[in-house]
This record gives structure tokens, sequence and C-alpha cells, in this order.
């Protein structure tokens, strides 16, 4: 239901917790956030209110990060549990998912001899993508090659704990935006998760690839050709 994605200088745990509690207003029924370290990926997740979550991390802290990804879940694929919740972890790289992939059934069909940790249609694309980077391709490349067989509406956001400083994304039918700052950037469902940050954004088009270093953006089509995007500034204000 809601995303957000931090990459830059600041706390990226508080950055991306922010930014889950600004898109409360979307409904979720559970929350999670995972973090690129020392080559693993870190991940916390509870199905009920952020403050779940932040109980959960509170008993098991985080290391700091500067990189973070994080997720508010509207279950249409499996129940609302802690195992269903994003973000969907395999091997060195984790994934969050808003929409739906529809050719899930399939696909899981095609991904012999993975263990599956959730009823989700999301968790095939983590498994998908980690198969690609294992593969030996970059997360740019994989994440191209991941939503060639998908089917469905969805936005996609990864991290890959050997590449920590790098976020992923890809967008069909379905919201994504990103925040520009100085050295940092931001991806969201929604400007209102980090228009506390920065106000200067870019609009994306659809079947788009984002990639987010703290040195800029680079997004192009799923094809890998040149992609249309357009800057804009967000004037008005939020309620508090
Ligand atoms: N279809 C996915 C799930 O049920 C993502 C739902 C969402 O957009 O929050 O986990």
């Amino acid at each position: 239901c809601g995303i957000v994605g931090y990459i830059g200088e600041r706390d990226g745990l508080d950055v991306v917790l922010n930014g889950l509690r600004r898109l409360e207003y979307r409904g979720y029924d559970s929350a999670g956030v995972a973090i690129p370290s020392e080559g693993a990926i870190e991940w916390r997740k509870r199905a009920g209110k952020i403050a779940n979550l932040e109980g959960e991390i509170a008993e098991r802290p985080l290391p700091d990060t500067t990189v973070a990804i994080g997720h508010t879940r509207w279950a249409t694929h499996g129940a609302p549990t802690d195992q269903n919740s994003h973000p969907h972890v395999a091997g060195r790289v984790a994934i969050v998912h808003n929409g739906i992939i529809e050719n899930h059934d399939q696909l899981r069909g095609e991904l012999d001899g993975v263990e599956f940790a959730s009823e989700t249609d999301s968790e095939v694309a983590a498994h998908l993508l980690r198969a690609e980077v294992e593969a030996g391709k970059d997360l740019v490349a994989a994440m191209r090659s991941v939503v060639t067989k998908l089917e469905g509406a969805f936005t996609l956001v990864a991290v890959d704990a050997t590449d920590p400083d790098r976020i992923v994304a890809a967008r069909r039918n379905s919201p994504l935006v990103v925040g520009v700052g100085e050295g940092e950037y931001f991806l969201a469902s929604d400007v209102a998760a980090f228009i506390a940050y920065t106000r200067d954004a870019i609009e994306l088009g659809q079947d788009q690839i984002i990639e987010l270093t703290r040195d800029g953006v680079n997004v192009t089509s799923f094809d890998g050709g040149p992609a249309e995007t357009k800057d804009f500034h967000v004037d008005w204000d939020l309620e508090a």
C-alpha cells in the first residue's frame, strides 16, 4: 500500500519510519523495513500498527544506516500476518511491493526448489531478483530482467546487501515519486512521505526503472532506453 525508500547521510531508519507514519492515512495492516548491512540484509516486520514495528525494533535494534526501504501493506494475497508483511528477503536482496503480481502462481512454479516464507504474490519478485543477481547481474540489470516476467501492477523497490549504496525501483501502473535533496534521495508512493525533508521531486512515467545513489537519480525505460520524467516542486502544505 505505501512505500518509502531513502539514501543519503541521515539516519535512514528514522527517515523511513517517519515516511511510513505520513502514509498511515492510506490504511494498512502491517509494516516493515529493510537495510543493507555488512553484506547481509537486516529487516524487521510486524502485523498491525507501525507502533508494533517500532516495538520490535526497540527490542531488536537495527544497525545504524543511511540507506533503508520500508512498506505498509494492504493485503491482497495472504493474510495480514508477520510472515506475509513486507519486506521479502531472498539471499542478499530485499524487496517491498505495492500492487498485484497477477502471474505469481505460474512464477512460483518456475522457481524450482525455492522455499517460500510467505503466501504473498510479492515474494516471487524477491526470489526472481535473487536468481538474477546471483547469476552476476547488477541490481539494475537484474530488476530489468525481473519486470519482463511480471504481469499486473507493481511498484517494486529493492536493495542488495553487497551493493549497499544503491536503491533500485521499478514501476508499472502503481504510484511512485522521487524526492530530491542534496546528496540524498527519497522514493515514495506519495510525496507526503518526504516533504518534511525536501519539496523538490521528480514525477515518473510508466514502465520505468529508477536507480538512486547519493550522487543522483537515473531513470530508464524497462527496455533500457531513455525515459521521460518531470521535475516539480511541492508547494502545498500538509496538515500536521
Ligand atoms: N499484493 C501484495 C501483498 O498482498 C502487496 C499489497 C500492497 O500493495 O500493500 O502483499
